[in-house]
């Protein structure tokens, strides 16, 4: 067996997804929505399913949905992508690992920002890749220009970024966005950018994609995700968008790991990414109401928040709630005894974890919402 998979636990979210559904508990713990999805969408995948082919799709995706993920982008976010600069994938997780494989040879240097998410490090390490690690730390979760200089070397090949941040709830900015663009481009290094969490930003703060930074079109490798867009996590539809090189050698691995994904769910959403200004505004509004609740509630219980700029993630300081036991700790008892999943950040961190903070996905109904924070306040007083 290849010890790097053989050595990993099963990831977090199974953990306690598992461990939901066996204690009955609600579960706040694995990022997915109970509200939100648009029936259209919907409705657009279960006439294709009926009426469109079932067969194998192109290897890059339907010429339909590569045109629309080109024209959101140009719509949305200002980029000027052409159709052939996008590859299609079976969800986010598979465009991070092609693009993984793709681009990381043995020995080459990768930048990574800890907390990180789960799927990075394994494929990293499996790529033959040498992790250098930057720790962000509550409350700001700041990239600061000391950490990257330490960071960033001769042998960088690669930075993997994250914005929205996933489970830091912050939406990095403009000024830290360019701080990484100067690094990339100083060290000739390519760029993958998870940006699965675009348009899930909140009290009018803007997203900026760190392609659209000086130097990073030509080196960066943008990955998004209609399982957050449309809130349909379970179809994993998701894709890449690269400049025309680095497409070609994605794809070179996206055709040994899946080749295609499912037609008909590309064709609706394609469909939907045609969506205006309207859809997102709505969204964006229905999740933000969502957090308020979760946030006031956990607030009148005596638990301190720390900010949720973006994605559907919001965390708890345990320390600065008056909680003495650590994250995990406090996780695995409030699972079982008092009937809510949460996760622990030590878990999305490799090395010198912070184990006081606790991520919670605000993505459910009130009544969910509601058994969370009765849940959440019992196990604060264990
Ligand atoms: N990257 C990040 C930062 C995520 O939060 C997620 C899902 N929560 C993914 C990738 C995976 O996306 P998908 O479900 O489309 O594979
Ligand atoms: N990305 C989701 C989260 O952060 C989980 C996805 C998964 O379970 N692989 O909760």
């Amino acid at each position: 067996m290849n010890p790097i998979f053989a050595g990993l636990p099963t990831t977090v979210f199974e953990h306690f997804s598992g461990l939901a559904r066996e204690h009955g508990a609600v579960n706040l713990g694995q990022g997915f929505p109970d509200f939100g999805w648009p029936d259209d969408v919907v409705a657009a995948a279960a006439e294709a399913l009926r009426t469109q082919s079932n067969q194998y799709a192109p290897m890059r995706g339907l010429p339909a949905l590569r045109e629309a993920v080109a024209d959101h982008y140009r719509a949305h976010q200002g980029l000027e992508v052409a159709p052939d600069q996008v590859v299609v994938t079976s969800g986010a997780t598979e465009a991070l690992a092609a693009a993984i494989l793709a681009l990381v040879k043995p020995g080459d240097e990768v930048v990574l920002f800890q907390p990180l998410y789960d799927a990075y490090l394994p494929m990293v390490l499996r790529a033959g890749g040498v992790p250098k690690l930057v720790r962000l730390t509550p409350p700001d979760w700041r990239i600061e220009e000391d950490a990257l200089a330490e960071a960033f070397g001769e042998r960088t090949r690669l930075v993997i970024f994250n914005n929205p941040h996933n489970p830091t709830a912050r939406l990095f900015g403009r000024e830290e966005l360019e701080l990484l663009a100067r690094h990339c481009v100083a060290r000739d290094a390519l760029a993958i950018s998870d940006e699965v969490w675009e348009h899930l930003v909140f009290d009018g703060r803007v997203f900026h994609s760190l392609a659209a930074m000086p130097g990073m079109a030509e080196r960066t490798v943008k990955i998004g995700s209609a399982g957050k867009i449309f809130s349909l996590t379970g179809w994993k539809v998701g894709w890449a968008v690269a400049p025309p090189p680095l497409a070609d050698a994605f794809s070179k691995a996206h055709q040994f790991l899946t080749f295609s994904t499912a037609p008909n769910l590309q064709a609706a959403v394609a469909q939907g990414l045609a969506k205006g200004a309207d859809y997102y505004a709505g969204m964006r509004a229905g999740f933000a109401a969502a957090r308020d609740r979760l946030a006031a509630g956990l607030g009148a219980e005596g638990f301190a928040v720390l900010p949720a700029e973006g994605t559907y993630f919001l965390n708890v300081d345990l320390e600065h709630s008056g909680v003495a036991s650590g994250d995990t700790a406090f996780c695995e008892q409030a699972v079982r005894e008092t009937g809510v999943a949460a996760i622990p950040l030590s878990a999305f961190y490799a090395e010198a974890p912070v184990t006081s903070v606790v991520r919670l996905c605000f993505a459910k109904g009130e009544e969910v919402l509601a058994r969370g924070i009765e849940g959440l306040a019992r196990a604060r007083r264990l």
